[in-house]
């Protein structure tokens, strides 16, 4: 499982298009094919895709060239001159008191730490920013040293403003001062839109019965940095399950699934799609997702149950029984591929690391700095075990348990929009 991780590192960032996701993709299919028993298939995914020839940001004033990423999707801009709007950490009360200078501006917003209850998702600030008239958007790591933060824009081909991350040393620049006049900052953006494909990686491993325990991880990440917290960990980890299990599933009542997701780092599309184009009867054959979303950069786990008050309570007793105690929490949190199981009623669970530890090195996710050196081969073993005592026992669970599993009280709002 660390020789995976490490050869996952290995290819560089894996975005999702690049000839980095292509590799690791390869990469997984070979090491799944010599799984026992596994039926491996490519199932194809088109998505909205779209590549970047140029980002530049410039301080108008000084004409000094910034360190900067577009955020993946990002609207387009051609020598784009604007005043930057400094909205601190970029609350929804800081959009609404600043509500009259917005229209016509760049703002800036600081990124928050995406694994805590409370935090505000950097695609909510940029649909504040667009909502309110802004021309243009800075989102800010707060970190010093680490470098410009990524994410999605969320755009997947619509209208758009331009949007890129910084660091903190390019906001430093552009932040709140008691001076009338405001900084500016000119934005050249060049990216294309474009049709994408990719593949979703399918490994089953038939029980008895028609029906199926889905264990995912998304495989795809950001050009920086190797995505290795987010999410190397969890590909590391669920091919480590399915070779565990592997010869353990065919007596069961049900098999196993092991579903490794590109294009999550868009907005969650590939599995969306990949969802969206299966007949009911296929997905309704899907009694639960367990979805392994950076399992590693600090120790201990929390599952996020996705509302299902039921699945909270099962994996919390599952966990404990195993000698393993995790954490839960309940709310629906939009920020991965269980997501989208759990909007299809199918009971979804996303095991992850750091959850309300903000000082932990997974504050580091989204930049360069995601790198293997994070990691402890020891988050990985602890990893496994939870998924392996989640996965074997939903696998041996009789229809009646696990079908309860899918009871919510009502429908949950999400507190989170994907990451
Ligand atoms: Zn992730």
């Amino acid at each position: 499982m660390w020789a995976d991780f490490q050869s996952l590192c290995d290819g560089g960032g894996r975005l999702a298009g690049s000839a980095s996701e292509a590799a690791a993709l390869a990469f997984a299919r070979q090491r799944l094919a010599v799984v026992p028993n596994a039926k491996v298939r490519d199932d194809s995914v088109e998505y909205p895709g779209w590549r970047c020839r140029t980002a530049q940001l410039t301080n108008a004033m000084t004409g000094l060239s910034l360190q900067c990423t577009p955020l993946l999707g990002t609207a387009s801009a051609v020598g784009l001159v604007a005043e930057v709007l400094d909205l601190g950490l970029g609350r929804t009360e800081d959009f609404e008191g600043h509500a009259n200078r917005i229209r016509g501006r760049i703002v800036m917003v600081r990124h928050e730490y995406p694994f805590a209850a409370g935090h505000v998702h950097r695609r909510v600030k940029l649909g504040l920013a667009e909502q309110m008239g802004a021309v243009g958007f800075l989102i800010a790591h707060p970190e010093p040293g680490v470098g410009a933060v990524s994410g999605s824009s969320g755009r997947n081909g619509g209208t758009g403003i331009p949007a890129l991350g910084i660091g903190v040393e390019v906001a430093k620049m552009f932040q709140r001062s008691p001076d009338v006049t405001l900084p500016a900052a000119r934005i050249v953006i060049d990216g294309d839109d474009h049709p994408a494909r990719t593949h979703m990686l399918i490994a089953d491993l038939p029980g008895r019965g028609p029906n199926w325990v889905v264990v995912s991880a998304h495989i795809d990440g950001h050009s920086h940095g190797e995505s290795a917290m987010d999410n190397a960990t969890g590909v590391a980890v669920a091919l480590g399950l399915a070779r565990l299990l592997a010869a353990h599933v065919s007596g069961c009542p049900r098999g196993l699934r092991v579903c490794l997701f590109s294009a999550e780092e868009w907005g969650l599309i590939g599995s969306r799609i990949w969802l969206e184009q299966m007949d009911t009867a296929a997905r309704r054959s899907m009694l639960i997702n367990i979805n392994l979303d950076t399992v590693g950069g600090a120790l201990g786990l929390t599952a996020l149950t996705s509302g299902f008050e039921r699945l909270d309570t099962w994996v919390k007793d599952t966990a404990a029984r195993a000698g393993l105690p995790i954490a839960t929490h309940l709310p629906l949190m939009a920020n991965s591929d269980h997501a989208n199981f759990a909007a299809r009623g199918i009971p979804a669970v996303r095991l992850l690391a750091g959850f309300n530890a903000p000082n932990s090195n997974l504050r580091l996710l989204l930049t360069a700095a995601d790198t293997r050196d994070k990691v402890r081969p020891e988050e990985l073993d602890h990893a496994l075990r939870v998924a392996t005592a989640l996965t074997w026992q939903a696998l041996v669970a009789d229809d009646a348990t696990l079908s309860s599993l899918a009871a919510r009280r009502s429908t949950p709002t999400s507190q989170t929009a994907p990451i």
